[in-house]
């Protein structure tokens, strides 16, 4: 099998499994009991927080954990809630629907929701934004990569302008971590989701990064873990797995990047070879590991099933709308006619790959579209 689909969910990385396995077998113990074993899981709750926060630059205590990438978005949107005296929020057009859906519900409790269109290459500008922000802005929320086409963002200078304006700023980092490096003594962000599963963890976790003073509210309450703002028995494994694999997907960074590049730049090298094709989103402003072709006169859908056939897994858009049939929001807002759209299939790389796979796994594009447009 040649897995291309490693945006939806990446393999669990041996040191994450290696992490979390203690918390699913010997100690089974909650980490608010106070005996032995109960402090052995809390300690291991507060590894992981040192880990994660080292990771991404904070402080232990701006790391909240939750159930993942959706969570920590949502977490993020609602807490503009809190902003008193202030009903707007700015988003963008090609945000992943945990953001989106979470402004849409903004918008019936009130809330002014703008959504800025990005240009042809799937960027989100920042005078587009600075141009939005007026004295009702209680948050902006753009994120760093785009899920479907990979594009980065300008968070330093959207983040720059926020509190240049005294707007909270949060950015969906859940596709950029282990491309770019993310240094929150460095950008003005105050908000930040990650997903453990897209990273080496272990599906249903993740975190909110929230800078010390901006203002956070729970979406679940309860027992008052994660300090009051995220209630609920923590999923110590694998929170213990998120912090071991962000510490191993950001150590080397620069090495990995660069490997990923190399064999990302070979799969958009191969498939340009394939007639009536293109590229989708910028070419150089995307993470390392995303490609996103559309062909002409091809069924997507149809497409991702033959190369499942032939051992090949990839996506049509991304894993949450895939499968739904609806053309791709993102690819919509860059002005895609509707031959592109149907005919798109997204390929996301990791380390594991090899070029041995890009080669063969462009080959068998190149085939499974001369059969569908020949048939
Ligand atoms: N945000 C982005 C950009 C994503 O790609 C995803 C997952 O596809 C999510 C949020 C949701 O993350 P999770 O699957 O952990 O809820």
């Amino acid at each position: 099998m040649i897995y291309l689909d490693n945006a939806s969910s990446a393999p669990v990385n041996p040191k994450a499994l290696a992490a979390a396995m203690p918390f699913l077998t010997e100690n089974f113990a909650n980490p608010s009991s106070v005996h032995t074993p109960g402090r052995a899981a809390s300690a291991a709750l507060d590894k992981a927080r040192e880990q994660c926060a080292a990771a991404l630059g904070t402080l232990p205590e701006e790391i909240f954990f939750t159930s993942g990438g959706t969570e920590s978005d949502n977490m993020a949107v609602f807490s503009a809630l809190g902003i008193n005296g202030r009903r707007k929020i700015i988003t963008s057009a090609i945000e992943h629907p945990a953001v989106l859906n979470a402004c849409a519900e903004l918008s019936r409790r009130g809330f002014d929701v703008v959504r800025i269109m990005p240009d042809g290459d799937g960027i989100v500008r920042s005078e587009y934004v600075a141009a939005a922000i007026d004295d009702k802005t209680a948050m902006v929320s753009v994120m760093t990569a785009n899920n479907e086409i990979g594009t980065l963002q300008p968070i330093a200078e959207i983040g720059a302008l926020c509190r240049e304006r005294g707007v909270y700023f949060h950015t969906d980092a859940v596709q950029a971590v282990g491309s770019i490096p993310l240094d929150m003594r460095k950008l003005p962000v105050d908000m930040l989701s990650v997903s453990a599963h897209k990273i080496g963890g272990i599906k249903g976790a993740g975190l909110l990064y929230v800078r010390k003073g901006s203002p956070v509210l729970p979406l679940i309450v309860g027992g008052g873990q994660e300090r009051g703002i995220r209630s609920g028995t923590e999923n110590v494994a694998a929170i213990a797995a998120l912090g071991a694999a962000i510490a191993d997907i950001t150590a080397d960074i620069t090495r990995r990047a660069e490997k990923i590049t190399r064999l990302r730049n070979l799969l958009i090298e191969r498939l340009e070879m394939i007639p009536n094709s293109r590229l989708n989103g910028s070419r150089t402003l995307r993470i390392c590991s995303n490609v996103n072709f559309s062909f002409g006169n091809i069924d997507g859908e149809a497409l991702v099933m033959s190369l499942d056939l032939m051992g090949v897994c990839v996506s049509t858009a991304s894993a949450c709308s895939a499968g739904k049939q609806r053309r791709s929001h993102v690819l919509t807002a860059l002005g895609l006619s509707e031959n592109w759209l149907d005919g798109t299939v997204r390929l996301t790389l990791s380390e594991n790959n090899t070029e041995k796979d890009i080669l063969a796994a462009a080959d068998i594009i190149a085939e499974c579209t001369a059969r569908q447009r020949s048939g």
